[in-house]
């Protein structure tokens, strides 16, 4: 299921009277039924790293205006990050830009802050943002608002899952900056509520996910509207072959951007491990780890639905504040375990890959792969919601014994190497007696077969050997089955 999901309209009616007006000039993000946008506090105690920040440089000192400036300060931010001292020069110059970048590294405001400094008030719909989830879509909204916090400019989130009726109204408004999801953009578009034909800028951010997703052609439509002459940013943590092929069709002679001082694709700052587990201890394993370990926030990925749910209640049962977040919960459930999430007031959340796209909270210091990801990389994107912004964190994978070759994947992918981590205090529990029974028989089934086989005529070739992957105990078949053993089908007349 993917992330545009519908609400019911009663509940979303009940929540936006109870919602009060904000009285920031800007449209709020969460077309009423999120939380109000609030300015992050000033970030303390982070060492500016050399690896994330750019030192030497200053924000005054890239030519940004004072309205920006002063929100820059009043968000603490002292030094561009290298993506932002990069990508921020190149952008104001107009050019098209393919930008490659780690998550947790300052990109969201690489290109909210160049967007803010070239458009004009009286430029509404010109700048169109592009992002895989609404989780995103709401997320850069509350940066790009925060950051154009003391100037007159309107940013509105447009995504699905949210009243169409609320968020035409907003567009009424004119808005000059756009974020949203490509479906509900397409359908503002068709509706004659969102014209492309005065955009400056497009930017698509997290394009992998946006084609893993299967955006693809909803990209292609929209961007193949745009006939005027405009401004094309793509921002990825991974450029693959299709992205180019993207690039190439969309964009003119783009400007190319990788930030990365390692060959690594993750950060430094990321600890991590592995530990070796069998599927039925990993509920243990990890109530161990967070029983001992005393994590300060923590989000653990499963794969499916059921198992964040089925997890949730375990550690809940277990005494762990456990929350879940997956796409079939309903919006105010989500928005919920967000707030709870960003307050601080929660410490363990359980979550699939798509709730979790573009979670940017400053304080996970945990990041667990209960399930290991099938794709390598979703395991960057997971571990990129820790160690944000140059601080620490820590990322463990689960590794069942059958998953090395996609942990030996992951590492290939990153150019890490993630070592194993001996935990002398957890004991593996016994096999589950359901697991006992089919492994014994599976054993009988083998052994019968083999007794079979043994007995038969006709022994199969010295050069026909078994093949346990193919047929029931390894025996291909040589010859029809018998007419006694059913190899005619007899009919009625
Ligand atoms: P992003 O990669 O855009 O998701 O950003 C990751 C985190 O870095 C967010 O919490 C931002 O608020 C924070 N951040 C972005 N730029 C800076 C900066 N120049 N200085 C300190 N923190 C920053």
């Amino acid at each position: 299921m993917t992330s545009e999901q519908p609400e019911t309209k009663k509940r979303s009616r009940r929540r936006r009277s109870r919602k009060k007006r904000s009285d920031s000039p800007v449209v709020d993000a969460q077309n009423q039924s999120e939380p109000e946008v609030q300015a992050k506090p000033k970030r303390k105690g982070i060492a500016p790293n050399a690896e994330v920040f750019d030192l030497d440089l200053t924000f005054k000192a890239m030519g940004l205006n004072d309205e920006i400036l002063k929100a820059i300060d009043h968000l603490g931010y002292e030094h561009p990050t290298k993506i932002q001292a990069e990508l921020i020069p190149m952008a104001l110059t107009g050019r098209d830009v393919l930008g490659q970048s780690k998550t947790g590294t300052g990109k969201t405001a690489a290109f909210c802050l160049p967007v803010l400094q070239m458009t004009d008030e009286s430029e509404p719909f010109s700048t169109l943002i592009l992002v895989p989830t609404r989780e995103l879509a709401i997320q850069v909204t509350r940066e790009m608002q925060i950051l154009s916090k003391f100037t007159k400019l309107i940013s509105l989130a447009v995504y699905g899952g949210q009243s169409t009726r609320i968020q035409a109204e907003k567009l009424k408004q004119n808005p000059q900056i756009i974020i949203g999801t490509p479906g509900r953009v397409m359908d503002m578009h068709s509706r004659g509520l969102l014209p492309y034909d005065k955009m400056k800028v497009a930017i698509l951010d997290e394009v992998d996910r946006m084609l893993d997703i299967g955006f693809r052609d909803d990209i292609r439509r929209i961007l193949g509207v745009m006939k005027q002459d405009h401004q094309t940013i793509f921002v990825s943590a991974t450029i693959s072959e299709d992205i180019e092929r993207l690039a190439r069709q969309f964009m003119t002679d783009p400007q190319r951007l990788n930030i990365s001082s390692s060959k690594s694709l993750t950060v430094e700052q990321v600890n991590q491990k592995h530990f070796t587990v069998q599927p039925w201890d990993k509920n243990y394993l990890l109530l161990h780890l967070l029983k001992h370990e005393d994590p300060t926030l923590t989000l653990v990925f499963c794969r499916t639905k059921q198992t964040c749910d089925g997890l949730t209640r375990y550690l809940q049962r277990k005494g762990i504040d456990a929350h879940a977040l997956h796409a079939d919960l309903h919006q105010g459930k989500r928005n919920q375990v967000m707030h709870k999430l960003r307050e601080g007031t929660l410490s363990v959340l359980v979550a699939s890959d798509l709730a979790a796209r573009g979670l940017d909270v400053d304080d996970i210091t945990h990041v667990i792969n209960y399930d290991l990801p099938e794709d390598p990389d979703v395991y960057v994107h997971r571990i990129g919601r820790t160690a944000r912004a140059g601080r620490d964190g820590i990322a463990w994978a689960f590794v069942t014994p059958e998953q090395g070759a996609l942990l030996t994947a992951i590492e290939m992918l990153t150019n890490v190497e993630i070592p194993i981590a001996e935990y002398q205090d957890f004991k593996p529990g016994p096999v589950p007696a359901d697991i006992q029974m089919r492994e014994a028989q599976k054993v009988e089934r083998e052994k019968s077969l083999q007794t079979r086989f043994n007995s038969r005529d006709k022994p199969p070739s010295e050069t026909q050997a078994l093949d346990l992957t193919k047929f029931p105990g390894g025996v291909v078949p040589i010859c029809k089955p018998s007419k006694k053993m059913g190899g005619r089908v007899p009919r009625r007349r």
